[in-house]
Order: C-alpha cells, then sequence, then structure tokens
C-alpha cells in the first residue's frame, strides 16, 4: 500500500490543503498577490511552507537565514515560527520582489523579525562569517540561482550550528534531475544532489514535496 510516495492528483492536493493548511491571513494574501506576479511559479506552495515552519518550532531555531527571498512569502512564513526575539537574515538581490512583501510583513507584525540585506547572498554570508557568526545560526532556507547552491551551502554549513538544518529548494527540479538534461542548472543541481549524497557532515533526507526539498542536518 505504502511502497513509495502517492501521486497528488488536484482531488487529493486539495484535500490536505482542506484539511491541514493553517495560514495567517496576512500569507494568504501575500500567496494571492504573488499568484498574479509574473515570475509567480517561484513561490513555495503553502504545504511546504507550513512544513518547514513546523522544522522551525521543531528545532526550537532563533536564528535563520534565507537565501533567496522573492516576494517574501517564506521569509513570513519562516519569521512567524521564530520566537519574538529570533531573527531571520534574508537575502536578495531584487528591491524590485523583495518589496511586494514587506506590507505583508507589517501586517503580520514580524517586520521586526526579518533583516533584509540587498546584495549577492554570498557577500552577505561572507562577510556574516568574517564577522564571527559560524555556528550562530539555527536554520537555512536556500531558494536561489541554482548554480550558486553548492557556495550557500558551504557558507550556511558553517554559519550553522551542530544540529542546525538546511532546507534545500527545488532539487528535483521538475524531474530534470533524473533526465540526461545538460543546462547548467539542471547539472548543477544534479552534482549538489550527488554531493551531499555522500557528505559526512550532514544527515539527509530529499523529500518529494513542493519541487523537491532536502533536508540537511548538520552534524
Ligand atoms: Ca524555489
Amino acid at each position: 500500500m505504502s511502497r513509495r510516495t502517492l501521486d497528488l492528483d488536484d482531488t487529493l492536493y486539495n484535500y490536505v490543503l482542506a484539511n491541514s493548511l493553517r495560514e495567517h491571513p496576512a500569507q494568504t494574501a501575500l500567496r494571492e498577490a504573488t499568484r498574479q506576479h509574473p515570475h509567480g511559479g517561484m513561490q513555495i506552495s503553502p504545504e511546504q511552507g507550513q512544513f518547514m515552519a513546523l522544522l522551525v518550532r521543531l528545532i526550537g531555531a532563533r536564528n535563520a537565514i534565507e537565501v533567496g527571498v522573492f516576494t517574501g512569502y517564506s521569509a513570513l512564513t519562516v519569521a512567524l515560527a521564530l520566537p519574538e526575539d529570533g531573527r531571520l537574515l534574508a537575502c536578495d538581490i531584487s528591491e524590485e520582489f523583495t518589496r511586494v512583501g514587506r506590507p505583508y510583513w507589517e501586517a503580520a507584525g514580524v517586520a521586526h523579525k526579518i533583516e533584509l540585506r540587498l546584495a549577492p547572498a554570498l557577500s552577505t554570508l561572507d562577510a556574516r562569517l568574517a564577522a564571527g557568526e559560524a555556528a550562530r545560526y539555527d536554520f537555512a532556507f536556500i531558494d536561489a540561482d541554482k548554480t550558486g547552491y553548492d557556495d550557500y551551502y558551504e557558507r550556511c554549513l558553517q554559519l550553522l550550528r551542530p544540529g542546525g538544518l538546511i532546507a534545500i529548494d527545488n532539487v528535483l527540479w521538475g524531474g530534470s534531475v533524473a533526465q540526461s538534461k545538460t543546462d547548467t542548472d539542471t547539472t548543477a543541481l544534479q552534482a549538489l544532489n550527488r554531493k551531499l549524497h555522500g557528505d559526512e557532515r550532514i544527515d539527509l533526507s530529499l523529500l518529494p514535496i513542493g519541487d523537491g526539498l532536502t533536508l540537511a542536518r548538520k552534524r
């Protein structure tokens, strides 16, 4: 009966949402606003967001990192799950995209937890390492340019404490990682997936949720 993960048709997917989704009104509103956006497909699904929020709470995260904010739904979701004195270092290069999310962060009362850095994420993360913040963070979500993932992963691994968790989005890339595609995004994700499989620094799970979500727990 349960040899493998179910295929979700629309009926079953809608059942999952109807019977589990708990969104703050600001999350629902931001998701709707982003749906109209030309790049709206880049937003994570709400059930994936809720799962990540649960993970943030499970590990008692206070300091979190996000690489790739887009319009801010996942930042809002993680910030809502952080304690009142929690902080999310949100890295992105687009003022245009991240500007969409700000009013919703405000409406949800979590804007003070989100420190948005508009700069190449690698520069931001390297600056934090140089400032002595290694092992100071509990949770990281990587969801940005796929060819940069390996660098983001290595920096986040240093910034996380032992027992901290990195979540990496789009690791199945619409299924293309299992096909003989040679575009740079697919090959970057294939190489990262291969590397993490054998990476002794982490405990690992690759979940077929959304577009594929890898969880890497720092040992
Ligand atoms: Ca994504």
